[in-house]
Formats: structure tokens, sequence, C-alpha cells
């Protein structure tokens, strides 16, 4: 009888203290546009689909072993921070003035905290000092130099602009502001916006039932007055909840912002019982119908994905928790 109540207990026990589950994943973008087979070299595709492996297989194996999602996503987002092809961190696009400023933010499903920064023209990798934000600090959001500021006291790391600026940005900048002086630009035209956006984002769910997201971008390029995007925005480029899903945005970010886009997904999920990907689809043709475009990555608490857009294109990948991955660039 002793026998069996002393296996009883450790079945208890083990049952108890030991939440962590099978189901976990990651899903990666590096930006949506009109990123087509015709504007796209075998070497370049070739490039994104590297970066964007490498990437995710780092957030991945964080989660396999045992990591929480807040690290994977924020370590596969410094690699792509620090990658020179994607429009964050290192190869952001350049402002009005030549100069790069920052947006990044994070957000955990479990509490619900949240930390974001905007208009960095110094920190090196902008999701670390989200974090930062979001872990020592009382604020939810810091701006500019008041941002540069919190990092600098936080011993993260800070850089000059020319880290931040590659010659593919600069040339972008003078076609973009050609374009405009001659008035022959039109938000709308798509060669145009391709030259203009981009973002990267990460959303993870790891072992122990917790989602996170995570979005860093430079913005648009030639943006003026201190233009803030959709990315550092909590509720429209990121949001976490465990009860629905965890959400990154990439895309015009005013339509985003006006749209409540990753918030509006979970609140879909939490409200109206939908699944990740028809809340994911509902709010893009909602952002559609209003005139703007973009795309979305987002994981529910079980492990499903949507990798949804109205775009083109969105550089993309996902890994299931059996290692299965996935990379695209096209619809
Ligand atoms: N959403 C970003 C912004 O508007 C840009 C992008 O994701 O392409 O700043």
């Amino acid at each position: 009888m002793k026998y069996y109540y002393l296996i009883f207990c450790l079945v208890l026990s083990c049952s108890t203290t030991n939440t962590s589950k099978d189901n976990f994943g990651i899903v990666i973008h590096g930006g949506a546009g009109t990123i087509s087979k015709n504007n796209m070299t075998e070497e370049m595709e070739k490039n994104y689909k590297n970066a964007l492996e490498e990437a995710v297989l780092i957030g991945y194996e964080i989660l396999k072993t045992g990591g929480t999602s807040q690290d994977a996503v924020e370590q596969t987002i410094i690699y792509l921070e620090d990658s020179p092809l994607f429009n964050a961190g290192k190869g952001a696009v350049l402002n009005f003035d030549g100069d790069v400023e920052l947006d990044a933010s994070f957000m955990e499903g479990k509490y619900l905290n949240a930390g974001a920064i905007s208009g960095s023209k110094k920190i090196k990798n902008p999701i670390s000092t989200a974090i930062k934000v979001m872990n020592s600090s009382p604020h939810v959001m810091l701006s500019g130099n008041g941002a540069d500021k919190f990092a600098m006291d936080m011993n993260m790391e800070l850089v000059d602009q020319d880290y931040f600026k590659t010659k593919r940005r600069t040339k972008s900048l003078e076609r973009i502001k050609d374009a405009e002086e001659k008035l022959i630009s039109n938000i709308h035209n798509p060669d145009y916006k391709a030259e203009k956006f981009g973002t990267v984002g990460c959303v993870a769910l790891d072992k122990f039932g917790n989602l996170a997201s995570g979005t860093s971008t430079g913005g648009m390029t030639n943006k003026k007055w201190n233009r803030i995007g959709d990315a550092p925005i909590i509720g429209a480029g990121t949001y976490a909840n465990n009860k629905s899903c965890a959400v990154s945005s990439t895309g015009w970010g005013e339509y985003f912002i006006r749209g409540v886009v990753a918030y509006d997904i979970a609140a879909l999920m939490e409200y109206k019982n939908f699944s990740v990907s028809k809340a994911s689809k509902t709010v893009i043709d909602k952002i559609g119908s209003m005139g703007g475009d973009g795309g979305v990555i987002a994981i529910d608490s079980k492990g499903n994905v949507a990798m949804e857009m109205n775009t083109s294109g969105m550089y993309r990948a996902h890994v299931d928790s059996n290692g299965k991955i996935d990379i695209k660039i096209y619809k």
C-alpha cells in the first residue's frame, strides 16, 4: 500500500511541476511589399533565404532547448537587425535628413507586459532596449533622445549613425527624393513602395505555453517630422496574449495604426473564437479595403500559425516543434 502511495505521489508531482509542453514554434518576417521575381536576382533571393533560415533557427534552438519565447524573439531579431539586408538596425532606411531613426517593440503574452522605443538614432539593437524598457523602467514607450539616454544608462550598446548606413539605402533615398521632387512618384506606385518600407518581426510560443512578439524597423524612407509608424505601437505593430496569439505586423504603418491590426487579430480570436488564420485574413482584408497594404505573422497558443499578406511578397519563415522549416518570399 505504501509502495502504491509513493508511486501516486511521484506521478502527481511530475504532472504538477513539469508544465513543459511539446508544442512550440516560431515565425519571422523580414518585411512585406512589392517583392517579385522580376526585381530579384538569384543571388539576392539566396541571400535573403539564407538570412531567414539562420535567423529562425536561432530562435528555434532556444525554444527546443527549453528557453523562453522572450529570448527566442530577442535573439532572432538581433540577428535580423545586424543583417544589412533588412530595414532594421544595420541597413535601415534613411529619413529626409539622411539619418536612421529606429523603432521597436516587444510584448509577452502571460502578464501582457510590453516595452517600446521610437526614433532612436544610436541604439545598435532596438529590440533589446524595448525589452529593457519593459523589464527595467516604469514605462512602456520611450522616444528619441530619451530612448537613447535610457539605453546609455542601461549600458546597452550605442553606435554612430555610420554603423547603420549602407550604400543601398543612400541610393534609395536619392531615388525617392528625386521622384518626389519631380512629382512623378505616387505612394500607391508599387516600385516606389518597394523601396520605402520594410521591417523585421518575430513571434514565438515556448514549451511553457507563453507567447511573445517583437517588431523592429527603420520605418519609411524619406520620412520627416519624427514620423512614427506602427512597429513600436503596442496593438498595431506588436501584440501578444496567451489567451489568443502573438502578432507582428509589417507594411504601410499609417494604415496599421488606424486598423489597430495586431490587437484586432487577437481580439477576433479571444471574443469571436476565430482561428488564427481566419482572424489574420479578416484583418488584412480590412487593411486592404481601407487602401493600405502589408502583412502579418501570428502564432496561437497551440502553435498554429498564420503568414498573411495583401502584397506580392513577404520575407518569412516558420519552424514547428518537429523542426519542419518553411521559408518563403513570394505570396
Ligand atoms: N510598418 C513599418 C512602418 O510603417 C514599415 C514596414 O513594415 O514596412 O514604419
